[in-house]
């Protein structure tokens, strides 16, 4: 069975260890490091699947690990902090992050990312097939060849405008994007006028493809949004 490397970089050695305990459990192979250099190091010569980052470490802090390994590598990497403050989850998404738990986390929500963060990796990485041009997620579906988006297989009308935020927050499902992100991919930069803009076509699009019981995408206020999975 191959199994999947995960890399837990924390120095505090009691959450270390319970991470390190939990992913034992699930059948995770894995390493530790308590520092950023080791952090580095293990990147390098480890070559994990997925990293999970503490932010304060002795030596560096958390966001530049994220910035160099970033450099040469697109693994997943998620952010495990106690810091609750906004601004760090926001410069650690634009850093390249791929998401975040504040701590205290529970274990159960700490696998769960971690396999949407593996599953989103294997899909990117993987060889793309003709199965890819269609994107199926609960009972949303979208046609990327044919540009139509499905409710129950039935048709929604989107304007371009929301055609295209569905289509990015789509291919990055389970992954946090902050509003910096995608205001520069959809409008080319980042303005006060788009910002407000971006909350309205949400607010449009949810009402379209969303139901009472199916939630799609989860809003983290004042740091972006984000597409659920309901693959699990
Ligand atoms: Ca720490």
């Amino acid at each position: 069975m191959n199994k999947y490397q995960v890399l837990v970089v924390e120095d505090d050695i009691m959450i270390s260890n319970l991470m390190s305990a939990t992913l034992e459990m699930t059948g995770y192979a894995y390493r530790t490091a308590t520092n950023g250099k080791e952090a580095i190091m293990s990147v390098l010569s480890y070559k994990p699947d997925i990293m999970l980052l503490d932010l304060g470490l002795p030596d560096m802090s958390g966001i530049e690990i994220i910035r160099k390994v970033r450099e040469w590598s697109s693994m997943p990497i998620i952010v495990v902090s106690a810091r609750t403050d906004i601004e760090d989850k926001v410069e650690a998404l634009d850093a390249g992050a791929d998401d975040y738990l504040t701590k205290p986390f529970s274990v159960d929500e700490l696998l769960a990312r971690i396999r949407v963060a593996l599953r989103r990796a294997g899909s990117i990485t993987g060889e793309r097939t003709a199965e890819d041009s269609v994107y199926s997620n609960g009972t949303l579906r979208i046609d990327y060849a044919a540009g139509c988006v499905f409710v129950e297989e039935e048709e929604v009308h989107l304007t371009p405008m929301e055609y295209k935020i569905l289509c990015l927050l789509a291919r990055n499902t389970g992954k946090v994007l902050s509003y910096n992100y995608i205001l520069k991919e959809i409008w080319g930069g980042v303005n006060e006028s788009d910002m407000a803009s971006l909350r309205v076509y949400v607010t449009l699009l949810r009402r379209k493809i969303e139901s009472t019981e199916e939630h799609l995408i989860q809003t983290h206020v004042g740091i972006g949004y984000r597409m659920l999975s309901h693959q699990e």
